[in-house]
């Protein structure tokens, strides 16, 4: 079984790297941002009580989170499976541990400003979710150079795979992206100390290239770190 959690800073790339191993190592990615956006975009009972935290860069409470990932998990019953965005609190990661052993967790780390340049740019298809980016950054901060090359459509503003059109996330304007931010310092990377207490694997990865190269660490060091067949 793997059960791993894909973690990271908004914007470092855990919904384009969990896609990408659903898509090569078969494990069934689950992410309770693209859940709620869906519901929000239903207008259904839960999209409305949720709306107003998911577009404003607030955590949607803590209560209603774990129903709905008790739910998926519920619902794919023992295939392997990488949740994406959850848990970001410690009452979430204490309710998961009473479901399931996560096996390792996916860290990946990416510079602030970096991430915000890289936020700012990032553009969605608004029938498919298929992301785009129309900033390239090559930048060096620290010691880490980070190269990431724009991801633009063929026809500006318009999805390559189903033709609709590309938009920018609500929660991706500037002053919403500081908001969530923050969120992620003072309640999400408390998780972090919270699961290397209980000594599960961590596979620490700088997503400082782009998708294929970064891709390629990830499942190199799944295979040699915790025995995934890749
Ligand atoms: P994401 O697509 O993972 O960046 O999530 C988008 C938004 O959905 C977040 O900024 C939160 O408002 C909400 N959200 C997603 N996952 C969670 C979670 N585990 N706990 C609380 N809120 C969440």
């Amino acid at each position: 079984m793997t059960e791993l959690i894909i973690f990271g800073p908004p914007g470092s790339g855990k919904g384009t790297y969990s896609k990408e191993l659903e898509r090569l190592i078969g494990i069934k990615r689950i992410s309770t941002g693209d859940i709620f956006r869906k519901e929000i975009e239903k207008n259904t009972k839960l999209g409305q009580a949720i709306k107003k935290y998911v577009e404003s860069g607030a955590l949607v409470p803590d209560d209603i989170v774990i129903k709905v990932v008790e739910k998926e998990l519920k619902r794919i019953r023992k295939k392997n499976f990488i949740l994406d965005g959850f848990p970001r609190t410690i009452e979430q990661a204490k309710a998961l541990d009473k479901i399931v052993k996560i096996k390792g967790i996916i860290l990946l780390r990416m510079d602030e400003r970096i991430l915000i340049k890289k936020l700012a740019g990032r553009r969605v298809c608004i029938n498919c979710g298929k992301p785009y980016n129309v900033v390239s950054i090559d930048e060096v901060v620290g010691k880490v150079h980070y190269v990431l090359p724009a991801i633009k459509p063929k026809k500006r503003g318009i999805c390559d795979v189903c033709g609709s059109k590309l938009i920018q996330r609500k929660d991706d304007k500037p002053s919403v992206i500081k908001k969530r931010l923050e969120v992620y310092k003072k309640q999400s990377r408390p998780v972090l100390r919270y699961y290397r207490k209980k000594g599960v694997t961590f596979i620490n990865v700088t997503v400082n290239r782009d998708i294929e190269t970064v891709t390629k660490r990830i499942l190199s060091l799944l295979k040699r770190r915790m025995k995934i067949k890749v």
